[in-house]
C-alpha cells in the first residue's frame, strides 16, 4: 500500500469514528483521530500560546493538504453538509480568529474551518453546534501554590495569589489588564450565572489540588458592578416570594 492510501484510509477511518460518536466530523477530529495531533497541543492553540497549528503539526504541509482533500472528499461522498466556524482565541482584548496555517493562505484556512455536520442532526443541535464551535474558552487564573512574581512588574507573589498566565509570562491582576474585577467564590449558581452575564470580562479561577491532581474551580472574577447588580436582582425576587 502506497504513502497516499495510507494517509486516506487514515483520514477516513478518523472521520467515520468521530461521524459515529458525534454526528459532525471537523479538520481537528481527523488530525487527531490520525495522531497528528494531540488534544493539549489544540488547548494550547485555543488559549494564544502559538500562533499557528502548522507549527506543532507531525507531518509536511503537502500531507496535511492532502489528507484535508481525501477528508472533504469522503464528507461530500457521504452526503455531509459543509459549515463554516470562526476559531476565537482565548486571549485578553478583542476576539481574534486563530489561524491554522503560517501564511494564514485564504484558501486553507477556509478548508480548515469547514466542518461537516451529519443532515440527520436537528437543526437546534445545529445551532447548538455553532454556539460551542464559535465560543472562545474561558479566561482562567490561576490561585498559585508556589511563590511566582509577575512578568511586567516584578512584583513578588506568595503563595495564595493570583496570577494570569499567558504562554511563557505570568502577571499580577493589575498588569494583566484585570485589576478592577472582584472575586465571586462558587457555591451560589444562579448568582455565579446572573454575574457573568452582567460582566463584560470574567475569568474563572482555578486552584490545583495536590490530592487530586487537577484544578479546580474556585470561583470567578467578574465587574463589581455586574456582582452589585446580580446580587440586587436576586434579593429583590428573594423577597417578592417571601
Ligand atoms: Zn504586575
Amino acid at each position: 500500500m502506497g504513502n497516499r492510501d495510507k494517509i486516506e484510509k487514515r483520514v477516513i477511518q478518523a472521520s467515520e469514528e468521530a461521524l459515529y460518536r458525534q454526528q459532525y466530523v471537523s479538520p481537528l477530529d481527523v488530525l487527531l483521530g490520525m495522531g497528528t495531533l494531540h488534544p493539549s497541543q489544540i488547548q494550547d492553540w485555543r488559549k494564544g500560546r502559538v500562533p499557528h497549528l502548522e507549527g506543532i503539526i507531525q507531518g509536511n504541509l503537502s500531507k496535511i493538504s492532502f489528507a484535508m482533500k481525501c477528508f472533504r472528499s469522503w464528507a461530500i461522498k457521504k452526503g455531509l453538509k459543509p459549515s463554516k466556524t470562526v476559531y476565537l482565541a482565548r486571549t485578553r482584548g478583542p476576539k481574534k480568529p486563530l489561524q491554522f496555517s503560517k501564511s494564514g493562505n485564504p484558501s486553507i484556512e477556509q478548508a480548515c474551518q469547514t466542518h461537516y455536520i451529519s443532515p440527520l442532526l436537528s437543526s437546534k443541535k445545529k445551532e447548538k453546534l455553532k454556539e460551542k464551535f464559535e465560543k472562545p474558552p474561558e479566561l482562567v487564573v490561576f490561585i498559585i501554590g508556589n511563590p511566582s512574581s509577575c512578568s511586567k512588574c516584578e512584583t513578588e507573589l506568595g503563595k495564595g495569589n493570583l496570577l494570569y498566565v499567558e504562554g511563557e509570562e505570568g502577571f499580577c491582576l493589575p498588569c494583566a489588564g484585570f485589576g478592577d474585577l472582584v472575586f465571586l467564590s462558587s457555591g451560589d449558581a444562579t448568582l455565579t450565572r446572573r454575574a457573568k452575564k452582567y460582566s463584560s470580562t470574567s475569568l474563572v479561577v482555578v486552584k490545583f489540588s495536590r490530592i487530586r491532581k487537577r484544578y479546580e474551580r474556585q470561583g470567578l472574577l467578574v465587574q463589581e458592578d455586574a456582582l452589585r447588580r446580580a446580587e440586587e436582582e436576586l434579593k429583590v425576587s428573594e423577597e417578592v416570594y417571601l
